[in-house]
């Protein structure tokens, strides 16, 4: 495979850019080799600058639902910059696409629009705060939650572990008001809930993980996280950045019939351009200035153009339920083929996956939280994802990470994908 643009791309993005990317997974540190440039797509491919093609399984971690260059998305873009980029007033697009996520999401009954998902989980987490008059916080191990200073917290061993920054500049006295717990482990949380009495503001977590690789949520243990926090006055924040509206129409709080109190949004609302959100109650929604007394703003929130596009999205997603079946349909298609090579390779990895969500993990156990997913062999990972990549597949380059089914990739497209995993694991058992 030829990629001596990308190559000279990434070596001069060093010279101007920290570690040559806007964000680090980017770099491909966890897989090794060379970062591809991208320079175009479309459906369910993307380009690079050496015009090598790729079935796209990233499919921009998550909001490309639909493929890449949807018409109706594109179309509403440009008719939105005819009008202005920006205006820092009020506009039409913002109340239609507030009242379209109720709608679509009826635990959401007010929403504040922000621009990324890390806003949306930060702002979130304030107004639990103030909401609550408490400081302390419940994480879970694995689960991403964006940069925000209290969500990089390292998870200590067992549940009671006090948080420790993993990031150098996050300070002592912001980690100590973050506890974490193992994932689909309800008796640590109660644990936690009791030895913080009355000091815990809020609960967060992906109701279906996917920055840990694909992991589901154990039967009741959604619920149980819910009467928890009913029983302790906690709010219970789910951060669907990844999973709203695309496990089903309502995110995986619809799917799993378990209503969060508040609820953080990100890509997927903005159909890829920068965009996140939070909502929830109005009750609790009406501390959020100015309506009530916890701040926050954004010069950009609302922007038309990313409104125009996450409109014209939610819209078509309103419209057309059945994609959702028709994604979970792909998505165990080429979960059973992979199943099928991994019989006849004799090799016993995990599968999981869930409506368009699906992980591997070179690991012969189950993977229910993150000290099960931290036995896949990364190495191995590694390898199978440059093998992938070199048959035209582009998986997310970090065994830790989902990968995303778009509508875009039909059953031929399944099926390519299957052959080429096929030959990649045949590759690497000899
Ligand atoms: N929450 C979840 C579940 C995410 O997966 C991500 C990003 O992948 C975020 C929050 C942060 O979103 P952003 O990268 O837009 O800040």
């Amino acid at each position: 495979m030829k990629i001596e643009k990308s190559r000279a791309l990434f070596s001069e993005a060093q010279k101007y850019i920290p570690g040559g990317v806007n964000s680090p997974v980017r770099a491909f540190k966890a897989v090794g080799g060379d970062p591809l440039f991208i320079k175009s797509s479309k459906g369910a491919y993307m380009f690079d600058e050496d015009d090598n093609k790729y079935i796209d399984l990233i499919n921009s971690w998550g909001p490309m639902i639909l493929g890449h260059g949807h018409e109706g998305i594109a179309q509403a873009v440009r008719e939105a910059v005819d009008h202005s980029l920006s205006f820092g007033a009020p506009t039409r697009k913002e109340v239609e696409i507030a009242e379209l996520i109720t709608h679509m999401m009826p635990s959401v009954e007010k929403v504040r629009m922000v621009n990324s998902g890390t806003e949306a989980t930060m702002s979130a987490l304030r107004l639990a705060r103030g909401f609550t008059g408490r400081d302390k916080i419940i994480k879970f191990e694995g689960c991403y939650h964006g940069h925000g200073d209290s969500f990089l917290i390292a998870a200590g061993s067992g549940a009671a572990t006090m948080g420790i920054p993993n990031s150098p500049g996050v300070t002592k006295g912001t980690a100590q008001d973050t506890l974490t717990a193992p994932f689909n482990n309800l008796k640590a949380v109660q644990d936690l809930v009791d030895r913080n009495n009355g000091n815990i503001a809020a609960i967060i977590l992906e109701p279906v993980a996917g920055n840990m690789g694909c992991v589901l949520p154990q039967e009741g243990y959604l619920l149980g996280l819910r009467d928890i926090c009913d029983k302790n006055g906690i709010v219970l924040i789910f951060d669907e950045v990844m999973t709203g509206f695309r496990l089903s129409k309502g995110g995986a709080q619809e799917l799993f019939g378990v209503r969060p109190d508040l609820t953080t949004l990100g890509k997927i609302i903005g159909g890829g351009m920068p965009v996140g959100a939070y909502g929830g109650k109005a009750e609790i929604m009406d501390f959020v200035s100015p309506a009530g007394p916890v701040y926050q703003a954004g010069t950009l929130s609302g922007n038309p153009v990313a409104m125009s596009a996450g409109l014209a999205m939610l819209t078509y997603l309103n419209e057309h339920s059945e994609i959702y079946k028709s994604l979970q349909d792909t998505t165990s298609r080429i979960a059973a083929g992979y199943r099928l090579s991994l019989d006849k390779l004799d090799l016993k990895y995990t599968i999981n996956h869930i409506g368009s969500m699906i992980s591997m993990f070179f690991t012969d156990q189950p993977v229910f939280d993150f000290d099960s997913a931290k036995t896949s062999n990364t190495e191995l990972f590694g390898r199978y994802f440059r093998g992938m990549l070199e048959r035209g597949v582009y998986l997310p380059p970090s065994q830790f990470e989902t990968y995303f089914i778009s509508t875009a990739i039909d059953n031929s497209i399944a099926d390519e994908i299957i052959r080429a995993n096929h030959e990649v694991l045949e590759e690497l058992t000899v």
